[in-house]
C-alpha cells in the first residue's frame, strides 16, 4: 500500500520536502494554517504591488553551485531566472554616506581609504571574507576540487566562530569600520555570518532573483502540485496524533488525517508544546526555546511608488527625530530596500520600498487583541512617521506614494505561527551557531522535524536543504 506523509507548513521547508518525496513516489500532503504558501518566504501583494517579504540574498544563485542546483530541482529557480546583484549598500555614520561595494577589491580600497591605518586587519578581513565566498560543491568531484578552497574556509571556521561581530569590529582602530561592521551584521551575531554574507555577495553566489519571493514559491507550489502533492490552507494543526510511541497522523479542524509519516515544517515551540502538549520531551530544543538567542521582530513599512524615485537597493540612515516602534523604543537608523531593478515589483514603471524596523512583539499583539481599531491607528501613524523620513531624504516621496502596508510583529505570529515573532528562528549567535538539532522527538517515532527552527540562522538555503535532508530520511526509513 502507498505510503501517505503528513507536512505541517508550506513554506520553503515543507514544500521541498512535498516535492522530493512526491518525485519519490511518496504521497503527502501539506496542511497550512494561513491561506497561501510562503511562510516567511512571503510577499505581500497590494493594489498591483508586490512587497517582497524575504528575500535579501539567496544563497547559492550561482549555477553550479550544489543549492543552485537544488533550486532546480525544486522549481525555486528556472534555468533562466535573471538574478539581480548589487553593485554596493549604502549606509550613513556620523552624517556621511559610504556606498561599500560588493566586490573585494574595490571593498579593500573602500576599507584602506577610511582607515590606512588599519592596512593588516583590513587584509585579514578581506581574506576571510574571500575565503567564504565559495561555491558549495555539487558532487565527488567537485568536492575533491574544493579541497583547495576548503583549507582557507575550514581555517576561518575554527578560527572566528566563537567570536561576535562586535568582539571582531574591536580589533580596528577606526571607529567608522567598527560602525560600518556592526551595521553590516547585528553585533552580537558570529562574524562568521558576516564574511559569508559579504563573501558569497562578493563572488555572485547569493544573489536576488527577479521575481522575488513571489515567483520563487509560485514555482515550487506549482511543482508540487503537478508531482500530484495535496494542499490543505486555512488548515491549523492542533494536533499530532501519537499511538504506541508513534505519529499516526495529524487532526486539524476537529478531524482526523491519518498518515504513517508527520514532518513538522513550521515553529518547534508549537510542535513540542501544543501540537505534542508537552507530553514528548526535546531537551535540547526545549533548552534553546527558553534561551537561546532569537531574531528581533520586525515592524515592516512597505510603500507603492508611482515612479522610480533613484533610491538605492539597500540604505541605512540616522533619523534624528527617530521612530516609535513600541512604548520605550525608539528607532533612529532606517533600514530600506527599494526594489527598482525589479519590473515585477510595481506596475507602471513604478517601485517598491520597504522600511524594516526592530521592535517588540507584545505592545503590538496585546494592542491588535484589545483595540483593533487604535491597532490600526497606531499602523496609521508608524507609516505617516516612516513616509515622513523618506520625504525628507527623497524629496517627492509622499507624492509618489500609491499603496501603503503595515507589517507589525503580531501579523508574523497571526500569519505563520511564529515563537515571540521570530521570523528566522535562532539567531546565529558564537553560542549557539554550532548547535545540531535532533530532527527527532524522543519516544515518537514516525515525526521529523525540519525547517528553519532546526537550523541555527534559517535562512532560504538551509530550508530547502532540510526539506530536501527529511525527504531523504523518510524515504529511507519507509523502505
Ligand atoms: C523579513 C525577512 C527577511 C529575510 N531575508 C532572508 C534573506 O535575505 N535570505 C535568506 O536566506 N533568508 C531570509 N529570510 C529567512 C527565510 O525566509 C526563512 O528562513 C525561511 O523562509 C523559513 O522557511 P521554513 O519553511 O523553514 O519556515 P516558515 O517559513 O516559518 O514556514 C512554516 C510554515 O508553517 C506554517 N505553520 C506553522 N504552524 C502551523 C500549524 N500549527 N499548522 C499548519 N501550519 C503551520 C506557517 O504558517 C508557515 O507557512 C528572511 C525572512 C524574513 C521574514
Amino acid at each position: 500500500m502507498n505510503k501517505k506523509v503528513a507536512i505541517i507548513g508550506a513554506g520553503l521547508t515543507g514544500l521541498s520536502a512535498g516535492i522530493y518525496l512526491q518525485q519519490k513516489g511518496i504521497e503527502t500532503e501539506i496542511f497550512e494554517l494561513s491561506g497561501n504558501a510562503g511562510g516567511m518566504c512571503t510577499t505581500w501583494v497590494r493594489g498591483g504591488y508586490r512587497f517582497d517579504g524575504c528575500i535579501h540574498w539567496m544563497v547559492g544563485t550561482l549555477p553550479g553551485d550544489a543549492f543552485y542546483k537544488m533550486y532546480l530541482e525544486v522549481g525555486a529557480l528556472e534555468a533562466d531566472t535573471p538574478i539581480h546583484h548589487a553593485e554596493s549598500l549604502q549606509t550613513e555614520i556620523e552624517g556621511v554616506l559610504y556606498e561599500v561595494p560588493l566586490q573585494l577589491e574595490p571593498f579593500r580600497q573602500f576599507l584602506l581609504r577610511i582607515s590606512p591605518q588599519d592596512k593588516k586587519k583590513i587584509e585579514h578581513f578581506c581574506t576571510a571574507v574571500s575565503a567564504m565566498g565559495v561555491k558549495t560543491p555539487d558532487g565527488f568531484g567537485a568536492v575533491l576540487g574544493f579541497t583547495k578552497q576548503l583549507i582557507p574556509f575550514m581555517r576561518v571556521l575554527k578560527r572566528y566562530t566563537s567570536m561576535t561581530v562586535r568582539e571582531y569590529a574591536e580589533g580596528f582602530q577606526s571607529q567608522i569600520i567598527r560602525s560600518l561592521l556592526c551595521d553590516l551584521m547585528p553585533p552580537q551575531y558570529t562574524v562568521v555570518g558576516l564574511f559569508m554574507m559579504l563573501g558569497m555577495r562578493m563572488c555572485g553566489n547569493a544573489g536576488y532573483p527577479l521575481g522575488g519571493a513571489y515567483d520563487v514559491i509560485g514555482r515550487m507550489e506549482t511543482k508540487y502540485h503537478s508531482l500530484g502533492g495535496k494542499t490543505r490552507y486555512n488548515s491549523k494543526v492542533d494536533e499530532i496524533v501519537v499511538e504506541y510511541g508513534k505519529a499516526v497522523g495529524v487532526k486539524s479542524g476537529g478531524q482526523f488525517y491519518a498518515s504513517d509519516v508527520v514532518i513538522a515544517a513550521c515553529d518547534m515551540y508549537d510542535t513540542i508544546y501544543r501540537m505534542l502538549e508537552g507530553k514528548y520531551h526535546h531537551q535540547q530544543l526545549e533548552t534553546m526555546l527558553d534561551s537561546a538567542e532569537l531574531f528581533e521582530p520586525l515592524l515592516v513599512v512597505s510603500f507603492g511608488l508611482k515612479q522610480k524615485l533613484g533610491i538605492p537597493d539597500a540604505l541605512t540612515f540616522n533619523y534624528a527625530q527617530g521612530i516609535k516602534t513600541a512604548p520605550g523604543l525608539i528607532a533612529d537608523r532606517i533600514f530600506l530596500r527599494a526594489y527598482d531593478f525589479d519590473p515585477s515589483a510595481a506596475p507602471y514603471n513604478g517601485s517598491s520600498v520597504m522600511v524594516l524596523l526592530g521592535s517588540q512583539l507584545d505592545y503590538w499583539q496585546n494592542l491588535r487583541q484589545d483595540n483593533k481599531e487604535e491597532y490600526q491607528q497606531q499602523k496609521k501613524v508608524l507609516a505617516d512617521t516612516v513616509a515622513k523620513a523618506l520625504e525628507d531624504r527623497f524629496p517627492g516621496f509622499t507624492d509618489a506614494i500609491e499603496v501603503v502596508d503595515v507589517a507589525t510583529p503580531a501579523t508574523y505570529v497571526r500569519y505563520a505561527n511564529l515563537y515571540r515573532g521570530s521570523w528566522e528562528g535562532f539567531a546565529p549567535t558564537p553560542e549557539y551557531i554550532r548547535a545540531k538539532i535532533k530532527n527527532t522527538v524522543e519516544g515518537v517515532d514516525g515525526l521529523y522535524l525540519a525547517g528553519q527552527w532546526t537550523t541555527v540562522g534559517g535562512g532560504i538555503c538551509t530550508a530547502v536543504k532540510s526539506g530536501k535532508d527529511t525527504a531523504q530520511t523518510i524515504s529511507h526509513d519507509l523502505k
